[in-house]
């Protein structure tokens, strides 16, 4: 169907998408290819966020394409119950290899949010498959992000994700999050200050019994809610404190894996290795949806016990480990060991930031935050009108050929790590053009 007409638009209720806006003035792309989209009217749009935060390796790369192609023509769907296919293993082998020491085996899903869902089942029923079932207690993050599942919304922090619906999954608490404009503003990469916030976590500890408590789940960098990273030293507390009481720490590496930070994972970066990691989108660079929960060898193995014609684990989906997305994921960890696109990311990150914090006095920003080729820059609210600034922001540099996504009145930059200087330098005009012609 060619849509032309406000009414072909009405049928589809578009997700987080303010639909009665966008269907005054539709917004579409009709195709892409490495790092530009190309809009409906024929302009081509240098692509500053990656799809969303999921197209490392840029668009139609030629190796992934024709990967899905051959795959759709030789198995199309393989049951995920009691059957298996090759391709699943081999990329559950390539997965594990570039992990992190002891990030030793992979749970697939089809999504970011289901990978959470995933990871915390996973969490609740370790401790009882040890006989420590009294520890139920999540914890996660104010302003994490972790999907829009119950058991996401739970955990995570966003109050409009949470507030419209019930409530949500009991016995969740929420360490305070990390942003501190006051000491941190305009810091390139990790804060100086606020690694004390992770200490919070043994006062929950107090406060619960260390006992009640089966994971803390935490972005390694807040990605959604803005591009809020970890103070130095923060990551590593957490790992302290979780360790000392038997507490499971999850990193939601949804944004930060497949080379974003210019490292393999947050958890590579960082140099602080979790118990589970839930990673998504990059996995096949964004091209067939597919997520992989990431665990210890030490999880794994407490529910490998039982008898063995007994389903360890009464979880999975219709569409685990799926044939298309696994060749899409075998060809993308090709394409970017290949291309060396995660060192790629690593070099580029300095040119990068240096662009952004470019962006520093221009009229209305507050505040820029950077790390890899992920990047903020904060605007002052409109009063009386939240995300109004920003979002004409993201309209204007579409006009301009420019994609880049608002969360708030914050710009969040993540373009796909093929980019080149000269397109860096582009973004860093157009943002700069808007930003002074903004009412
Ligand atoms: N966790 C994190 C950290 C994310 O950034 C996202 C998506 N932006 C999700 C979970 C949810 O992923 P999905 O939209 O694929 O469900």
């Amino acid at each position: 169907m060619n849509v032309q007409s406000p009414n072909d638009l009405r049928a589809f209720w578009m997700p987080f998408t303010a639909n009665r806006q966008f269907k005054q003035n539709p917004r579409m792309f009709v195709a892409a290819k490495d790092m530009h989209y190309t809009t409906a009217d024929g302009r081509e749009v240098l692509d500053g966020t990656a799809g969303l935060w999921c197209c490392n390796a840029g668009h139609a790369r030629p190796r992934i394409v024709e990967a899905v192609q051959a795959q759709v023509a030789e198995l199309d769907y393989a049951p995920a119950f009691q059957m298996g296919h090759p391709k699943a293993f081999e990329l559950a082998n390539r997965l594990v290899d570039m992990a992190p020491e002891g990030m030793d085996h992979v749970f697939y899903t089809n999504s970011g949010s289901e990978s959470v869902e995933t990871a915390l089942k996973i969490a609740l029923a370790y401790h009882r498959a040890r006989g420590e079932g009294q520890r139920t207690r999540l914890i996660g993050r104010e302003r994490g992000y972790h999907g829009v599942n119950f058991g996401g919304i739970s955990v995570g922090g966003i109050v409009n994700n949470r507030k419209f619906f019930g409530s949500l999954l009991a016995g969740v608490d929420h360490l305070p999050h990390t942003h501190l404009p006051e000491k941190n503003s305009y810091s390139r990469g990790e804060p100086e200050h606020g690694a004390e916030l992770a200490d919070d976590l043994e006062r929950l500890v107090a406060l619960h019994g260390p006992e009640t408590i089966a994971a803390v789940i935490v972005e390694p960098m807040a990605g959604s809610t803005g591009v809020i990273l970890p103070p130095k030293g923060y990551l590593e507390k957490l790992r302290a404190i979780t360790r000392k009481h038997g507490i499971l720490l999850i990193f939601d590496e949804v944004i930060t894996g497949f080379g974003r930070l210019g490292a393999p994972f947050g958890a590579d970066y960082f140099g602080v290795t979790p118990d589970m990691m839930t990673t998504a989108k990059g996995i096949t660079n964004g091209v067939v949806p597919m997520g992989a929960v990431f665990c210890s060898g030490a999880i794994h193995d407490a529910f490998m016990q039982g008898p063995e014609n007994a389903i360890e684990l009464f979880h999975g989906y219709t569409y685990s480990g799926n044939p298309l997305a696994a060749a899409a994921g075998l060809a993308t960890l090709e394409t970017y060991r290949e291309e060396g696109l995660f060192d790629r990311a690593a070099e580029l990150a300095p040119y990068f930031e240096d662009m952004l914090h470019g962006l520093k006095g221009l009229p209305h920003v507050m505040d820029i935050r950077n790390l890899g080729l992920v990047g903020a820059v904060e605007l002052e609210p409109v009063a009386g009108a939240p995300t109004k600034r920003a979002f004409e922001a993201f309209l204007a540099a579409y006009e301009e050929g420019v994609l880049i996504r608002t969360t708030g009145d914050i710009i969040a930059l993540s373009p796909p790590l093929i980019i080149e200087k000269g397109q860096i330098d582009r973004i860093g005009e157009v943002l700069s053009k808007v930003l002074r012609a903004l009412p």
